[in-house]
């Protein structure tokens, strides 16, 4: 789902096709209650206070409701201790109502993300971030694939179709964005390049990209003489931005839009394009956990 904008460059529609998404995990989660009696359900977990957090997490509530979906909310204090944090997970991990399970980040400092993220039943890990669906990912098996990376692939197969032999660089390697993203465009047959910040001369790295995918958070980091004549630009980054001399906080992406829109093929804005296919996506790998919990065929466009 592309418009034109002014520039010449495609507007890549990220809420319209998120919303095309939701429908579809609608239509999966009335089938399966009606069909097999099965209610997916998610657990959130959050602790502290974090106000970004805060609103991620009554989003996701509140699109799980939406979606015909059950929503299971815990709100943990910010002194809460490792294990009662493990034991709540260990009750989650032995719901059978319960189908995913996210627990927001970050932690605070005194808690091991790492530890409480390697406790959640590898099934149930719809965040994808358990090593053992980051090991199923690099090998190429069956895993739980990371909401926003997943959500930038349909992005790119929505717009291009076939992704193979296209040229691939993602700037940013973290390993709920930019690592994941290498290794689903590798899937795909890209010829993948991750840029980091020790990258030498980055301009010249971006330029050779069919495909490009900023996810640094540092605002319009990228310019447009980056980007190569006709690429498709994925730009993950939300940054929010003060204006000089006060005002509305604005949120701009990792790519100078203005810029890049005047060379890209086709490109993603800020907001309004990567950001709502995370949620979308975490509701669609809800749904799949849901069907392989019951043995149930793999539901159909909502993984990839
Ligand atoms: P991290 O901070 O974990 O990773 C940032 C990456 O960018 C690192 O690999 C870092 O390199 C690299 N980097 C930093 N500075 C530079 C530079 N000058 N040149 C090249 N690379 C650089 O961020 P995340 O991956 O978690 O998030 C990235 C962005 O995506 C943020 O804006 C975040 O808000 C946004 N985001 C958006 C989501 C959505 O739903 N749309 C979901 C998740 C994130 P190094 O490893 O060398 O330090």
């Amino acid at each position: 789902m592309t418009s034109d904008i002014e520039t010449g460059s495609k507007l890549i529609d990220g809420k319209a096709i998120a919303a095309t998404l939701r429908a579809r995990v609608a239509e999966h989660v009335a089938r399966l209650r009606d069909t097999y009696g099965i209610t997916p359900g998610l657990a959130v977990v959050l602790v502290g206070e974090d106000p970004a957090s805060q609103v991620y997490v009554r989003n996701k509530n509140r699109q799980t409701k939406e979606a015909g979906m059950a929503s299971f909310e815990y709100r943990l204090t910010e002194d809460t201790q490792e294990q009662e944090l493990l034991d709540l997970i260990g009750r989650l991990n032995a719901d059978q109502a319960v189908h995913g399970i996210l627990v927001q980040l970050p932690l605070p400092a005194h808690l091991n993300a790492d530890l409480v993220i390697n406790a959640i039943d590898p099934a149930k890990d719809v965040d994808g971030f358990h090593i053992s669906n980051v090991g199923l990912l690099a090998t190429g098996q069956k895993a739980m694939v990371p909401c926003t990376p997943l959500g930038c692939l349909m992005l790119l197969r929505d717009h291009l179709g076939d992704l193979a032999g296209k040229e691939a660089v993602v700037v940013g390697r973290s390993n709920i964005v930019g690592k994941p993203m290498a290794q689903l465009l590798l899937r795909e047959s890209c010829t993948v390049t991750v840029a980091h910040s020790r990258t030498r001369d980055l301009g010249e790295v971006c330029r050779r990209a069919d495909i490009l995918v900023a996810a640094v958070g540092r605002p319009a980091m990228v310019p447009g003489e980056w980007v190569k004549p006709g690429a498709t630009v994925i730009d993950v980054g939300i940054n929010r931005v003060e204006p000089e001399g006060g005002g509305k906080a604005r949120l701009v992406g990792d790519v100078d839009f203005d810029s890049a829109a005047q060379v890209a093929g086709a490109i993603t804005p800020v907001p309004g394009g990567v950001g709502p296919m995370t949620i979308a996506c975490l509701l669609a790998n809800t749904v799949t956990a849901a069907c392989r919990a019951a043995g149930l065929p793999e539901p159909e466009g909502l993984t990839a």
